[in-house]
């Protein structure tokens, strides 16, 4: 199943993304992980996206589009997969019409209150990219998965949040439109906890937890 994870910066896209790839053996396809690497490998892509993604900006379609088409025509796509962060505008998802065929676009649903509380206070391992809250971790400042450095993401501080929501809202949230328009869009909500949304999107999906 090709399925699109769409919904505000800190809704949880990549956490569940994480949680359903590895429940039904399809890759994650996450363009936000994709630049920061080239970024930490200091690639042309890399250097051209920086400063968007420093500044909360989307970085221009052009760049991200070539990415994903070269990443879908892989042979771990075959099966499935799931688009986390892409598309995030409309040529985005026009263009992407063009080279896949979705099934499913899973909406995840999050109020901006929470979305603020979720990503000032989100924390990532430098060296694994596993995610935490700071409500959780009890002035620990090290990873439980490998042990390496927590640090908060540049993009993740107060005055960038708000932009990337207010982008979000500009650019990204026309897509819910486009989905709904093409009968592929199936919202789910989540802000129910971790288990409970992952359980929701399994069944929205057809699939056995
Ligand atoms: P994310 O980890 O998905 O929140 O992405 C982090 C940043 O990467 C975003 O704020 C954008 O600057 C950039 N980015 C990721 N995906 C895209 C995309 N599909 N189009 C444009 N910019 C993107």
């Amino acid at each position: 199943m090709n399925i699109i994870f769409l919904g505000p910066p800190g809704a949880g896209k990549g956490t569940q993304a994480q949680k359903i790839c590895s429940a039904l053996n399809i890759p994650q396809i996450s363009t936000g992980d994709i630049l920061r690497r080239a970024m930490k490998e200091g690639t042309e892509t890399g250097l051209k996206a920086k400063s968007f993604i420093d500044a909360g900006q989307l970085v221009p379609d052009e760049v991200i589009i070539d990415i994903v088409k070269e990443r879908l025509a892989m042979d771990d796509c075959r099966q499935g997969y799931i688009l986390d962060g892409f598309p995030r505008t409309v040529p985005q998802a026009e263009a992407l019409d063009t080279f896949a065929a979705i099934d499913c676009v899973i909406e995840l649903d999050v109020k901006d209150e929470v979305l603020v509380e979720r990503l000032s206070g989100r924390r990532v391992c430098v060296k694994c990219g596993a995610t935490y809250h700071l409500s959780m971790l009890n002035g620990k400042t090290t990873c439980d998965v490998c042990g390496e450095e927590l640090i908060q993401r540049n993009d993740d501080k107060a005055e960038t949040v708000l932009n990337r929501l207010k982008v979000y809202h500009d650019q990204t949230a026309p897509l819910i439109g486009y989905y709904e328009n093409k009968g592929l869009l199936k919202k789910v909500d989540g802000a129910q906890g971790l288990e409970n949304t992952f359980a929701a999107i399994m069944k929205t999906l057809g699939a056995q937890a």
